[in-house]
């Protein structure tokens, strides 16, 4: 009897797993931030709670707790496990050098003429290609990543030209009509901070996405360079909106 249960259960998941793919709509590189979080938002918005598949890679980034947020924010937005793909990518921290990476390397605090020493080298091309290839597996066109090259400068691939280029690429290596979109990637911070709002979810981004180089969801440290960002941005928000949070 607990045998028939068990496979009643698995034959019921299954029949939501095959609904829950003919429905998706769009995959979204995922990780828990205020970004990526007003992304899938948005994508719900617009395709409706079944109708998003997630993707969150764990490559060994200082603010590890990413993951964990991620699996819990897409689950408040109607994500099942199912439709949350984690990708294991622990490895990268052996190829190449970042503070995003390694703990022992301070981030530098102020912004310069070259790259942060936050960047990952190839990070966003790594992680178009791995969500292509499971979207393309689900019949999914759409891409959606969470970069923006308005408050961002010297992140190489947080450029428009790079995902522009990278969605050209993506379609000849797989013969695939992917559709990259990047919706904040002109946006300030600020600006971020009002789709939010108009979507409804200022104050659940405020209070549960991980934006903090120091892993403290919500608000963060209010010291790294991430939340600097962060709360220049709301602060920005705000006083423009005439309002509190
Ligand atoms: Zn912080």
């Amino acid at each position: 009897m607990a045998q028939l249960d068990a496979t009643a259960v698995r034959g019921a998941e299954l029949s939501q797993t095959v609904d829950n793919i003919a429905n998706e709509k769009a995959v979204v590189i995922f990780s828990g931030g205020q970004d990526s979080t007003t992304c899938l938002a948005q994508a719900v918005n617009d395709y409706g709670r079944g109708g998003v598949a997630c993707i969150t890679f764990s490559y060994g980034q200082r603010h590890s707790r990413e993951v964990e947020v991620a699996r819990s924010i897409a689950t408040d937005f109607g994500v099942t496990p199912a439709q949350h793909h984690i990708v294991d990518l622990n490895w990268y921290g052996e190829l190449t050098t970042s503070a995003l990476l390694d703990n022992t390397l301070t981030i530098s605090q102020e912004p310069t003429a070259v790259c942060p020493n936050t960047v990952v080298d190839g990070r966003n091309m790594l992680f178009l290609l791995i969500a292509a290839i499971y979207a393309k597996n689900r019949n999914i066109s759409e891409l959606i990543i969470g970069v923006c090259q308005a408050d961002f400068s010297g992140y190489p691939d947080c450029r428009d030209i790079f995902v522009k280029s990278c969605n050209v690429t993506l379609n000849l290596a797989m013969d695939f009509d992917f559709r990259v979109e990047a919706p904040l990637m002109n946006l300030t911070k600020a600006d971020i901070w009002g789709v939010a709002d108009r979507l409804g979810v200022l104050e659940y981004i405020a209070e549960k996405t991980l934006t903090c180089y120091n892993g403290i969801i919500g608000a963060g440290c209010g010291t790294c360079p991430s939340c600097k960002l962060r709360q220049r941005g709301l602060a920005t928000y705000l006083e423009g909106r005439g309002g509190q949070c």
